[in-house]
């Protein structure tokens, strides 16, 4: 497990493009010019957050940016780079929330739109607390997206392609990705994590959930107090992972919880980690609060990020690793 620290001040937005083994951690050429290529992406997304924050924009919308650009890039597991479910289609899981005031949107298993992000967002404004709804799931989250006139973004990977392990009558397989299809978008989930110069957290999760889930399987991602939470303790997180562990731990809720009691920061992410690791997890968050501090976790080989605050410009990316096994 390994820890990073530092204190960005306010405003500061920080993204992260998954967390796992990456090729580009490897010292080749060619895997450095991938690391570079993927560091490129996350600073131009750190940038259409910054923009919002500089210019006295929310946390909450700067997030969606950042995440947005995330989507359209291609390199990663969410939007135009989300990876095929087990019957070569692609579904889209998405979630931005916002500490002060609750609000809150999400979809998950929806297929159609550009950019699921946005999706999200629109949901939290016409939607939201207290009568919801928050939430909303496939087919009706595609209805949803197709009348507020978002841009589809279907893409019909090769479905009914043949599957590397197809499964005997009544077995639960696991993920199988088409064959064909193993080298998709090379890195993870995406997410960000801002606070505004009010000192309002917000955090955004996206994904194309895991190359070859079952059709309407929903991991973390989407789920506030899983893979992503603002609270209004003034702590907003984004985890990426084995959604599975960190959906059944509360991974998120108790990282703000622990603080909530007492707990230092890295102490609780640490803490939250071995919970996933308890449950046979691996994977990694980024983290913001009120007060411009942010840090970062990961159990897996390693997380590609970037963050930009009133302390730290211009803007830094890096992909944090354990040492090689
Ligand atoms: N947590 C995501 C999911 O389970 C996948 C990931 O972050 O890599 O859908």
């Amino acid at each position: 497990m390994r820890l990073e620290g530092t204190r960005l001040g306010v405003p500061a937005i920080a993204v992260h493009g998954g967390a796992g083994e990456f090729a580009a951690v490897e010292s080749d050429a060619e895997s450095d010019e991938h690391g570079e290529a993927l560091k490129e992406a996350l600073r131009l997304a750190v940038s259409a957050g910054w923009v919002v924050l500089d210019s006295g924009g929310s946390s909450f919308d700067a997030v969606v940016e950042a995440v947005a650009a995330l989507e359209d890039s291609g390199r990663f597991n969410a939007g135009r780079g989300a990876v095929p479910t087990r019957d070569g289609g692609t579904e889209f899981d998405a979630g931005v929330m916002d500490a002060v005031s609750g609000a809150f949107g999400a979809l998950c298993a929806a297929t159609y739109p550009a950019n699921p992000i946005r999706a999200a967002r629109l949901l939290a404004d016409l939607g939201g607390l207290p009568e919801g709804p928050v939430l909303l799931a496939g087919a009706g989250a595609d209805r949803f997206c197709e009348s507020q006139g978002l841009e589809a973004m279907r893409r019909e990977w090769l479905r009914g392609v043949p599957h590397a392990d197809d499964a005997p009558p009544g077995a639960l397989p696991g993920p199988s990705v088409p064959k064909g299809l193993s080298r998709l978008s090379d890195e993870g989930t995406v997410g960000a994590v801002a606070v505004d110069a009010a000192g309002r957290v917000a955090a955004a999760t996206s994904t194309g959930g895991r190359a070859g889930q079952w059709p309407g399987r929903v991991g973390d991602s989407p789920i506030p107090g899983a893979g992503l939470l603002a609270h209004p303790s003034g702590v907003a997180v984004s985890a990426t992972g084995a959604g599975e562990t960190f959906l059944v731990s509360g991974f998120a809720h108790r990282i703000a919880w622990s603080l909530e009691a007492g707990m230092e920061l890295g102490e609780s992410v640490q803490a939250s980690l071995e919970e996933v690791d308890r449950l046979g997890g691996t994977g990694g968050c980024i983290v913001i609060t009120s007060s411009g501090e942010f840090t970062t976790g990961i159990s897996t080989r390693a997380m590609a990020r970037a963050w930009r605050g009133a302390n730290r410009s211009p803007t830094k990316a890096c992909i944090l690793s354990l040492p090689p096994r």
